[in-house]
């Protein structure tokens, strides 16, 4: 009955003659439909496991998951009754079935995403998987690459409940109740799609019964409606922090922002947030990719369009698997990205000039910057009424590292020195912090950072919420442990 098992028993550390018999036991107790629900799940699971683990239950988590589908009504919509499996169905069966194996430590993506992934100092909740946005350049499209057809032609599936979600960030080591800024949704789905506004309201609600206070911060493409606005704008227990996406980007690009009369109800989204200012809003206008969106109206377009929220935050594309791939099926020039680099996005200063020269022709009032950071110090700024250095430090680590910089320089002159000059911390917040998240590293301290040595480096996700905490840039220097030292 079921196909071939021997790579995905080998994943779970299983003998596949083993796997196969607990599979058809558990198998006859199930009814017709229940089988060949097991049946795809079993063949999903052995496409999508790329990582080895040690999973003894597997064969038990993969029948429960068949049965669990089986019983969501929510799903049973999908069912066509038959014994074939059709397509919404067969998504919502991957976006469940690479989850389960996610849980079990045997598939992870590029990124390693988690329902509570902790990214540049942040901790995304993501509690569905799929989008239909239609993105050309999703980063989760090696999913798909992978006959794990879910993602970019995806339908959003709930993977997790939000309260789960909640429980699980409570728990994770990089949160600081009041302090770590969170991301709904920005890694698995689109926030606002109907089908996941829902799930961005309880995530919202539950962190308001908790209120710990967090800053909220929300990505979204789509519009707002006004009763949308009217909820965001009932929340009191924390700041929400909204990016609108608008990039001008044509259908090949973005098949979902292209419909007629979307843009139009993105623009009359900034004028509604206009009327709500303790909702903070700024524009994010990226990718911005040579030859996709960069023609001078489709700057101008942009770029007007976030005049009225005040802060625009432009980028550039990021390398992500099958772009050629894609760009190809969509008839989209090949995109240049940066080689060999694991953040750094395609953004050549030619094109960045463009945009400048474009901003000031038009009279533009808006401030640039070229960072997500940027973009979320300008709105805390502005909620505050005085200069907070940027969240990540990202103007620190230009002048110490020397690296192309992403301080874009636009912002008034007190957010320029705020951002150049953070208050350094003191050691009893460095050693808290380095305890709540579990760096083990002797370190001092100096005027343009903090120097941590330990014989490992300490993971990325540690050092960027350790920064996040501080507000402060960190650097990790190889070294026998000695005795700490500080200036
Ligand atoms: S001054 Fe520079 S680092 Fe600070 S928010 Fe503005 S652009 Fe970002």
């Amino acid at each position: 009955m079921f196909a071939q098992v021997g790579r995905l028993a080998r994943c779970a550390g299983l003998d596949d003659g083993a796997l196969l018999q607990t599979l058809d036991r558990h198998a006859m107790a199930l009814s017709n439909r229940e089988r060949v629900i097991l049946e795809a799940v079993v063949e999903i699971a052995g496409s999508a496991a790329n990582r080895s683990g040690d999973a003894p239950g597997l064969a038990t988590d993969l029948v429960e998951l068949a049965c669990a589908v089986i019983a969501d009504p929510a799903v049973g919509a999908l069912r066509d009754g038959g014994t074939k499996i059709g397509t919404p169905l067969r998504r919502v069966l991957s976006a469940k079935t690479v989850h389960t194996l996610r849980e079990l430590g045997l598939y992870e993506d590029a990124e390693g995403v988690q329902p509570v992934w902790p990214h540049a100092g942040m901790l995304i909740l993501n509690p569905v998987l799929g989008c239909s946005y239609g993105c050309a350049y999703c980063f989760r499209a090696q999913e798909q690459h992978e006959s794990v057809d879910w993602f970019l032609a995806g339908r959003p599936t709930q993977v997790v409940d939000e309260e789960e979600i909640i429980e699980r960030l409570a728990r994770h080591p990089a949160f600081v109740p009041g302090g770590t800024q969170l991301g709904l949704h920005t890694a698995t789905t689109e926030p606002f799609l109907p089908q996941v506004r829902e799930s961005t309201f309880r995530l919202l609600e539950l962190l308001e019964e908790r209120a710990w206070g967090n800053d909220v911060m929300i990505i979204t493409k789509y519009f707002l409606r006004e009763q949308d606005i009217a909820r965001l704008a009932s929340f009191t227990a924390f700041q929400i922090l909204l990016f609108l996406t608008h990039n001008a980007a044509p259908a090949e690009m973005e098949t979902m922002s292209a419909a007629p009369g979307f843009t139009e109800k993105k623009r009359r989204s900034a004028e509604l947030l206009a009327g709500h200012p303790r909702l903070a809003a700024a524009h994010y206008y990226r990718p911005i990719v040579p030859g996709w969106n960069d023609s001078d109206e489709q700057i101008a377009d942009a770029l007007t369009f976030g005049e009225p929220l005040g802060v625009t935050v432009i980028g550039g594309l990021k390398e992500v698997p099958n772009l050629a791939e894609i760009s190809r099926k969509r008839g989209l020039s090949l995109p240049v990205v940066e080689p060999d680099s694991d953040d750094e996005k395609h953004f050549p200063p030619e094109l960045v000039d463009r945009i400048v020269g474009i901003h000031a022709r038009l009279g533009l009032t808006s401030t640039l910057v070229g960072d997500q950071s940027c973009g979320l110090t300008t709105m805390l700024t502005r909620l505050k009424g005085s200069a907070v250095p940027n969240v990540e430090a990202t103007r620190m680590y230009d002048a110490a590292t020397g690296r192309r910089p992403k301080c874009m320089g636009l912002c008034p002159p007190e957010q320029l020195s705020a951002c150049g000059r953070p208050p350094v911390p003191d050691r009893e917040s460095v050693e808290s912090s380095l305890t709540r998240l579990g760096i083990s590293a002797h370190f001092r301290i100096t005027g343009d950072g903090i120097y941590l040595r330990s014989e490992s480096r300490p993971e990325k996700w540690r050092t960027e919420s350790l920064a996040a905490q501080l507000r402060f840039a960190v650097f990790w220097e190889p070294g026998e442990k000695r005795a700490a030292e500080s200036s």
